[in-house]
């Protein structure tokens, strides 16, 4: 793999400038992380197109990334590219009840612009940080509403085939799962709406932003929730009955609003939140005989299981 070659190739020949050696803790909302060898924003599909040539031709692992909500790097940092996608592929267009947008506007921007424009189906959405793409990528929600059951279509990039669609109805969307990631890049989609009360709408995005403010951590740095929710139980519940609420392993903290969050107190090293992690999930194992899954995702460093 020749990561300098890719870099000396595509200087000068996308629209936004590459970077060597990026700190990682600017681009995740944890704040954590080591450094990536190459980050680059594509801000059309010609730019993407061309790195994604460039980097299979150089031998260079690639991988996207939205806002960082819901990503944690490794303190070895990512010896590949990191991709963020930027100006054409942050715009969206109502037509009707669909909104088409580019998969680097956030879903905050498609909440607020739905509710303006009188449309119902996005409110799960409020509170939820990140891009379209990475709600797709997560197929973000809740547990009974997620984006996968408003998306009619995603566009994808995918290298050495280029641009393809495929219907929603086409894709298994399951509890933070989509398979999307697998096949490309995500660069835009089609969500279905339907038109609704405005006056409803503001009262339901009211009601959620003030059960996010009364149950999950204001003002920290956090990746949301670490682990998914097992089938009939809550992930915080089983911390917090297993007496994890509040723990430190130097600047992580489970958070003492909701244990199902880790919150970065000052400090805080990748290292510290992921042996936090490892350190739960041992502990729910062995007071509840429950395994819980990660649905934060780790970036870097050693493969993990
Ligand atoms: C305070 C807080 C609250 C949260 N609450 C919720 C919640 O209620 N529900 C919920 O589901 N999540 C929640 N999250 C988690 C997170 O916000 C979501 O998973 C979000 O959708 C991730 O978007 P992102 O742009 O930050 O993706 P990132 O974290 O940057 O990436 C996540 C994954 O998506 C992939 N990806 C991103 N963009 C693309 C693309 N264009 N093409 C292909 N793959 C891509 C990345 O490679 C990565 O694998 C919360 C997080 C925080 C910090």
């Amino acid at each position: 793999m020749s990561l300098i070659r890719a870099y000396e190739r595509l200087s000068g020949v996308l629209s936004s400038p590459l970077r060597l050696r990026e700190p990682m803790a600017r681009h995740t909302t944890l704040r954590t992380g080591g450094l990536a060898a190459m980050f680059l924003i594509c801000d059309t599909l010609s730019d993407l197109s061309k790195t994604l040539e460039t980097l299979a031709e150089e031998q260079v692992e690639w991988t996207v990334l939205g806002k960082g909500s819901n990503v944690v790097v490794s303190d070895e940092g990512y010896d590949g590219a990191v991709i963020v996608l930027g100006r054409d592929l942050k715009r969206h267009h109502t037509d009707g009840g669909k909104i088409h947008s580019g998969s680097g506007v956030t879903l905050a921007a498609l909440v607020q612009d739905s509710y303006s424009r009188g449309l119902t189906g996005l409110e799960f959405g409020v509170g939820v940080p990140g891009t379209v793409g990475g709600a797709l990528a997560m197929n973000a929600g809740t547990r009974d509403e997620w984006i996968g059951s408003r998306t009619e279509t995603v566009t994808l990039f995918i290298p050495g085939r280029g641009l393809e669609v495929i219907r929603g109805t086409d894709v298994e969307w399951g509890y933070r799962t989509s398979g999307l990631p697998d096949l490309g890049v995500m660069v835009e989609c089609a969500l279905d709406l339907e038109p609704g009360d405005k006056a409803l709408i503001r009262r339901e995005m009211d009601a959620r932003f003030l059960w996010r403010k009364a149950s999950q951590p204001q003002g920290l740095p956090t990746a949301g929730s670490v682990f998914m929710n097992p089938c009939e139980d809550s992930a915080g519940r089983l911390i917090e009955a297993s007496g994890l609420k509040g723990l430190r392993f130097g600047g992580a903290q489970v958070s003492e609003v909701h244990a199902n969050f880790i919150v970065n107190v000052g400090g805080a090293t990748a290292t510290e939140v992921l042996a936090l992690i490892d350190h739960i999930r041992k502990v729910v194992i062995r007071e509840h005989g429950v395994e819980l899954k990660p649905e934060i995702q780790v970036l870097g460093g050693p493969k993990r299981t």
